[in-house]
This record gives C-alpha cells, structure tokens and sequence, in this order.
C-alpha cells in the first residue's frame, strides 16, 4: 500500500504532478499572462462560480477596464453593471475598493507581501496564496476544498476536512507538498487535478498523474473521501414582488436595504416582500405601509425559482399598471426593456422575465 508521501517519494511526486499539469491543462484565459492584476480578477471571479461562467465575464470586465487605474478610477455603478449576473456582488465592491487601495497605497501594483495582500478587501488566504504564487512566484499553497480533497484523499484522511484542527493540519501539509521551484504552477496543478480528475463523487483514478503515492486509491476507500459534510437545512421563502408600469412603458426600482441584501445584493430591485401567507395581500399591505399606495390592481405574472445558498425562493411577480409612477425617494424609473442597463441581480432578472412574458401573450 502507498505510504503517506514524505522524504525521497517527494521530488518524483512532484516532477510527474507538474509534468501532467504542463501537458494537460484547460487552455484558460487567465492562464496566458503573469499580470497580477489580470490574475487578482480572475481569482475573485471564481470564487464560487464555474469556469465556464466567469469566461465571458472576465473578458468584458478587462476590455472595460484594462488596468488597475483604470478600474480604481471607475464608478461603483458601472463596475456592478459589468458584475450583474455573476453573483455575490459583495465581490464586485470589494475589488473596486481594493484597486482603489491599490492605486493609493502600493503605487497601482496588487502587493507583492503577504500582510499586505490579506489587508485588502476581498482577500483572503486562499485568494492571497494563489496571486502570489501565480503573479510572483511566491511560496505560499493554496488550499480550498477541492485541494483539501486532493491532499484528504493522498493521504487517506477521514472525517470532516473543515474542522479547524482538520483544516489546519491540512494547510502545513499543503505548504510542505509546495514545489518550491515552480509554486504557482503547483498550485494550479493541484487545483487542476481536483478540478478534472480528483472530482468530488467520482475520482477518476485510472487517468490520475498521482495514482502510485495516493493511499485512498490503494485502500480502495477514493469515493468514500472526504467525509460529508452536515448540510445546512433548505428554508424556502417566498418574495412578492411589485412590477410597476406605466403608459410610456417605465417602471420603478430601488435600492435593496440590508434586509434584502442577501437576495438582491444591494443592487437595483423591484419593491418586494418576503410573503408569509398570500403574496398578493402581503405585498398590497407592504406597498401600503411603506410607500402609502393604495387601490393598485395587482396581475399575477406567475412564478419562478431562484436559490441563495440554502435558501430556496419563489419570486412571485405582480405585474401594477399606474397613470403615473408613485414617487419614491432614491428610486429609480428606467423603461422596463431598459433595466438590464443597471447593475440588477439575477432574482431581479427573472422579475422583469416574467411580467414581459405575460405583456408578450397579451399582445
Ligand atoms: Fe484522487 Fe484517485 Fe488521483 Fe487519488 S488516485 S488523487 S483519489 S484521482
């Protein structure tokens, strides 16, 4: 059976590890330049978002602004305009804050330290360690839960990985595998391999570069590692949300507060209401007493499904016909086919989606 990988096995582990890497890796964007600030945006695009997503995004995003001055200098609006539709906008105001820092503080270059990187907004270990090391060639690993499962599956480690204790232990390791010649293409290799073959339900040990020092491999045991994680209970909510329009086709939206903020990120919303009981009432009632609006005619545009981490939620659109839109303080009123020229969520997106079908049918 393989043993756990340490002294001379180190040096062959490697070598074939970046060998593979070099030979077989995705053709990405990011991967052909060594700017750091083109990497930084890259890394915090994909936090939590898919390759294949952050691609078109990431390209836009750099011909609109091409240098750190040149997003430092940028409105917040048009930086979430250029966001909208990736999700997790807090990333979006983070980076926009940190060229901002950058630009004033470290002479337009993303830092070099590692202090100095973690003090930025938006940056933490994992997104400082693969900067640097991949812009600067600095000798710090990565570790986030795909690698976590490369290295709990070499070593055949068992239990729940993100325990602190785990979790620490398993930082050390990472620093101690580093390739300390070539670390940012380490960390890229390590980060391949669970991306496209060390894959979460099913390993694909046979086409594996690191088959011969893996322990989960030779005791048969791939599968069944990591250990599952405790899932967080589904809490299904439903929003009634209110379509304003009027007869020169305009709506009305405003700025999500910070009780809404996890569905609408702080970005431009419809008026809507989390409804306990029937949406239409509850978002009678709320237009109501917040707005004072009365006797609106509200027509169901139908319903559609959206999800925030474990958070399932029905969006249930109103579409409200006005002579005239009731004025709001800070709110907005852009034609309804116009909205998509503000920095507006995807919950948002769906919305507007729904009310001009049913303008469509009505046709
Ligand atoms: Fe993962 Fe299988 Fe490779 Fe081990 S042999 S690192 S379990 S893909």
């Amino acid at each position: 059976m393989a043993r756990k990988l340490a002294g001379a096995a180190l040096a062959p582990f490697r070598r074939k590890l970046l060998a593979w890497y070099r030979s077989a890796k995705r053709d990405l964007p990011w991967r052909r330049t060594r700017d750091p600030y083109r990497i930084w945006l890259a890394e915090i695009m994909l936090q939590q978002t898919r390759v294949a997503a952050v691609i078109p995004y990431y390209e836009r995003f750099l011909d609109r602004f091409p240098t750190m001055e040149s997003l430092a200098h940028a409105s917040i609006e048009s930086v979430l305009r250029l966001w909208s539709g990736l999700g997790y906008y807090s990333r979006a105001r983070n980076l926009h804050r940190a060229a901002q820092e950058i630009v004033a503080r470290h002479a337009s270059q993303f830092p070099r330290d590692w202090d100095a990187a973690l003090a930025l907004p938006g940056i933490g270990r994992y997104t400082a360690a693969a900067i640097l090391s991949i812009a600067y060639n600095e000798r710090h690993a990565v570790l986030d839960g795909n690698v976590a499962r490369v290295f709990a599956r070499l070593d055949a480690i068992r239990g729940d990985l993100r325990a602190p204790r785990r979790w620490q232990a398993l930082e050390t390791r990472a620093q101690e595998l580093l390739a300390q010649r070539a670390p940012g293409d380490w960390n890229q290799a390590t980060m391949e391999l669970g991306a496209t073959v060390c894959l979460p339900k099913a390993p694909r040990c046979n086409a594996c570069p690191v088959r011969p020092w893996c322990r989960a491999a030779a005791l048969g045991i791939a599968e069944e590692l990591p250990a599952a994680r405790k899932k967080l209970r589904t809490v299904r909510v439903t929003l009634a949300a209110a379509v304003f329009l009027d007869p020169r086709g305009r709506t009305l939206v405003l700025r999500s507060n910070a009780a809404e903020a996890a569905l609408f990120s702080r970005l431009w919303q419809f008026p809507a209401v989390e409804a306990g009981g029937d949406p239409r009432k509850a978002l009678a009632s709320h237009l109501k007493s917040e707005f004072g609006l009365r006797d609106l005619s509200f027509e169901p545009a139908g319903d559609s499904r959206h999800s925030v981490t474990f958070r399932q939620i029905r969006l249930a659109a109103f579409l409200v016909r006005v002579k005239s839109l009731p004025r709001v303080a800070g709110a907005k009123t852009p034609k309804l086919g116009d909205l998509h020229h503000l920095p507006i969520s995807n919950a948002t997106r769906k919305i507007a989606g729904q009310v001009r079908l049913l303008l469509s049918r009505r046709r």
